[in-house]
């Protein structure tokens, strides 16, 4: 087996994937997704900029990707010969040393053939002493996100573990040039032990075969490539997490009071739910879960207040949501549905930021549709936030608008 950084980082989001990655069948997987291909095409461009920026006269290995055993020894003969910076060099550690640095960090050796590869963006030749002389090299990935994600800090430590067993000695840093050139060096003291924990059961799970159960959760499976087979598997076993607002602590308190389907949700005694999770969370899971069981709209369940007596009816009205991607600060689709009541009718506007550079023309586009109907509520059903740039900056710019927003009920925490 190849453990790769891709394959523990893929861990580390769910374990799922990395299982699925190593035994399924590819063919199975969905196709790449445009927004995917358009985030790899500025990951490219970034590193690019990068390498001409700071590291412009590097050298690097030849064989090919796939190739990556050759590539390997290619980069640690460029390493022996103390070449200054090294681009997409590959780090290496076959059966042997593999089964070595895993016995330290608690995985007993068995049988199984296996390697770790890594492959930093660039590795840097630093002044000191290693095997290969008075030098040694630290690993630099270069990321597309703002800020250091606990990812980039685990895979970070990935590769000084490697270099480690290669060159005879720890790295005292590895960074991350982050987006907009900003550097960030990893907490090595602190990312080494939870990486080696990450890594033992990485590949504790996948030696022994144990597939993941199921878990859809909106924000981590929809840009998954296995998300057709998962969500199908779900629906054939009336997964919980089907339904919207079951997350993982919740799903765990309904499990344990014998809730283990949809259909047993919507069955579910209120009240005896309502004294594990809240009144309020556990009506509306159980609304949730009947609505899909009885495959109908049910008006979703307010507390004590009918949302309708507070809000005005006028004969223009603007409802009004956002997607927002807030990693990269953008906020790239502006919906307003527009209800003219005296003429009975709906007219939807989706202000789409195909780019990122767009952001700007959909923010105009915006303006010009609200501004043209002054007086007409707008109604909003999130919470008012700062990230929600979009309508908060248009409320600070206008503070005669008329705003109503629905706030969410609070995630009950027990
Ligand atoms: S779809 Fe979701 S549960 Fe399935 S592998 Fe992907 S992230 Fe994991």
């Amino acid at each position: 087996m190849l453990l790769t950084d891709a394959l523990l980082l893929d861990y580390k989001r769910c374990p799922r994937r990395a299982f699925l990655n190593v035994y399924k069948n590819s063919e199975e997987r969905d196709p790449e997704r445009d927004f995917l291909l358009k985030l790899r095409q500025e990951s490219h461009n970034h590193v690019a900029t990068v390498l001409a920026e700071f590291y412009p006269d590097y050298q690097k290995p030849q064989a090919p990707h796939q190739d990556w055993e050759t590539k390997a020894k290619e980069t640690e003969a460029l390493m022996q010969q103390g070449v200054e910076c090294i681009y997409q060099g590959a780090l290496l550690l076959s059966d042997f040393q593999a089964w070595d640095l895993l016995s330290q960090v608690g995985v007993p050796t068995q049988s199984e053939r296996l390697s770790l590869l890594g492959t930093p963006h660039l590795l840097i030749k630093r002044p000191g002493i290693s095997k290969f002389g008075d030098w040694w090299y630290s690993p630099v990935s270069i990321q597309l996100g703002r800020r250091p994600k606990p990812e980039y800090k685990l895979v970070a430590a990935f590769y000084a573990q490697l270099l480690a067993s290669i060159q005879g000695v720890f790295p005292t840093t590895s960074e991350v040039v982050l987006r907009r050139q900003n550097r960030y060096t990893v907490d090595l003291l602190e990312w080494l032990p939870r990486m080696r924990e990450t890594l033992k059961d990485a590949v504790q799970m996948l030696l022994a075969r144990r597939e993941p159960e199921v878990f859809i959760s909106r924000q981590r499976c929809s840009l998954c490539h296995w998300y057709s087979h998962c969500y199908a598997l779900a629906q054939s076993q009336q997964h919980l997490s089907l339904v919207p607002g079951v997350t993982p602590n919740r799903y765990e308190y309904l499990q344990a009071m014998g809730v283990d389907s949809v259909a047993s949700l919507a069955a579910a005694c209120p009240t005896n739910l309502g004294e594990t999770i809240g009144r309020e969370v556990a009506a509306q899971l159980k609304q949730q879960a009947q609505a899909i069981v009885e495959q109908r709209a049910i008006r979703k369940y307010n507390g004590f207040l009918d949302i309708r007596q507070t809000i005005p009816t006028t004969r223009i009205e603007l409802y009004f949501d956002i997607e927002a991607e807030p990693e990269r600060n953008l906020d790239y689709l502006l919906g307003i549905l527009l209800v003219d009541r005296q003429a009975n009718s709906e007219h939807f506007y989706p202000f789409l930021a195909e780019n990122p550079e767009d952001e700007g023309l959909i923010w105009q586009q915006f303006v010009a549709v609200v501004s043209a109907y002054e007086d007409a509520p707008i109604h909003y059903r999130n919470q008012l936030h700062r990230k929600h740039s979009t309508l908060y900056l248009y409320y600070k710019m206008n503070p005669n608008v008329m705003l109503y927003v629905s706030v969410r009920p609070r995630p009950n925490h027990r």
